[in-house]
């Protein structure tokens, strides 16, 4: 017997009849015996269409209220696979994250768990009951609800797998598992059978949306096992581990995309200590965060700082910039939305040297002009032309040879 936690995400509980069918796998699961914690999101689109309903009646509603409001989805799925779960002869019952005591900080809409106090879910555990924990949500010391950020429902299961020392963590997905690049645009990408916490989490930083990249860096934190997995069919996913050896051999195992990027540039920046901590730190005071930076060493005393951020950020971020700039005695702010980010990723990069060179050659070969460059230990990314993304992951997949990947390769 063992202690599972499954969470199913929003296209998983999209109907009635696939809150059965999820229903149907968490009943297989405890009757084989084991202790089953399920967290589940909204059914499909509720979030989208709450944010939408929020946006017809106020053009900025009070992130108190978008939380009272986005909480309501999670609450309804919860119940509705507690119900199934009845309906199936299996004892079950729903809470709310408040009702768990999942306590946050009072950020709402992005809130941060501070404590579980797991009491209420081991004592249905003891009387054999399925526990199912509405995702995305909890509650601050003052009782306030709080919501912790699109695709928060991770962030709820890997969080409470740590609280109750769960065996796995399973995350049921419309996908099969983590592949080596996006099937849509690589039609032979490949599913891979383990990967590592730091290139899961590499890939979430860069537009793989497998998993909220907050929960990813709570699994790494305390090493909660992962299984990512389809809740369409039986076929094991991608389990997420501490890096072992056989993972070195491989030196790129993933190619990822990040379309919604826009670029700033801060044009004609005065060379001297302290200006860019200025502008970053107005940009961080907005709560916008920075992807990449560049910026050039200055031949004239002046330098052009770029960046980029997500496009949500833009206007947003262009407002504190352009005041910023005029602080410090900075020329004219630019931006450009038009470029996306490709990314290739591996903890092999520690061991294997020449990925840079052979990465920016096969984009070469392809004319596709790079325009920002920043590297991790583990991953190369390249700022590009959007419209020539689709091709850039194409080649890319290619030349590092990512369809031998997978099934029979080295990361068994
Ligand atoms: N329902 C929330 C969202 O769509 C949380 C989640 O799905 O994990 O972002
Ligand atoms: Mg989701």
């Amino acid at each position: 017997m063992a202690l599972i936690v499954q969470k199913y995400g929003g296209s998983s509980v999209a109907d009635p009849e696939r809150v059965k069918r999820v229903a149907q796998r968490v009943a297989r699961t405890r009757r084989a015996g084991h202790q089953v914690v399920v967290v589940v999101s909204a059914l499909g689109d509720t979030t989208d269409n709450l944010l939408e309903l929020a946006s017809k009646v106020c053009r900025r509603p009070p992130e108190r209220e978008m939380d009272m409001l986005l909480a309501t989805g999670e609450q309804v799925s919860c119940a509705l696979l507690a119900m199934a779960m009845h309906g199936l002869g299996v004892k079950a019952i729903s809470f709310t994250g408040a009702q768990v005591g999942i306590v946050t900080d009072r950020a709402h809409t992005r809130a941060r768990i501070q404590d579980i106090s797991a009491q209420r879910i081991q004592a249905a555990l003891a009387r054999k009951w399925v526990v199912i924990v509405a995702g995305f949500q909890g509650m601050t010391r003052d009782h306030e609800i709080t919501t912790l950020g699109r695709g928060g429902s991770d962030l709820t299961a890997v969080a409470l797998a740590k609280a109750l020392n769960a065996r796995i963590c399973e995350i049921y997905t419309d996908v099969e598992g983590v592949y080596t690049a996006d099937p849509r645009i690589v039609p032979n990408a490949r599913k891979l059978p383990a990967i590592s916490y730091d290139e899961m989490l590499e890939l979430a930083g860069s537009g793989t949306q497998v998993m909220q990249a907050r929960s990813m860096e709570v699994a790494k934190r305390y090493e909660v096992p992962l299984h990512i997995r389809s809740s369409f069919s039986r076929a094991t996913g991608t389990i997420i581990s501490k890096e072992v050896k056989a993972m070195e051999q491989v030196a790129v195992s993933g190619v990822s995309l990040q379309k919604d990027e826009a670029k700033v540039t801060v044009c004609d920046v005065p060379d001297r200590p302290g200006v860019a901590a200025t502008i970053f730190t107005r940009i961080s005071d907005a709560n916008i965060n920075v992807d990449m930076i560049v910026q050039n060493v200055s031949r004239t005393g002046f330098t052009d700082v770029s960046f980029t951020v997500s496009r949500a950020d833009l206007a947003r971020v262009l407002r504190v910039t352009r005041r910023v700039a005029a602080e410090v005695k900075a020329g004219r702010v630019i931006h450009d939305d038009g470029v996306a980010k490709v990314s290739v990723v591996g903890v092999g990069m520690r061991s294997h040297s020449g990925i840079a060179a052979k990465m920016f050659q096969a984009l070469a070969k392809e004319s596709i002009n790079i325009e920002m460059i920043s590297t991790s230990e583990i991953k190369i990314s390249c700022i590009i032309r959007k419209d020539q993304a689709v091709k850039a992951v194409r080649t890319l997949h290619d030349s590092f040879e990512l369809e031998k990947l997978g099934k029979s390769s080295a990361r068994k």
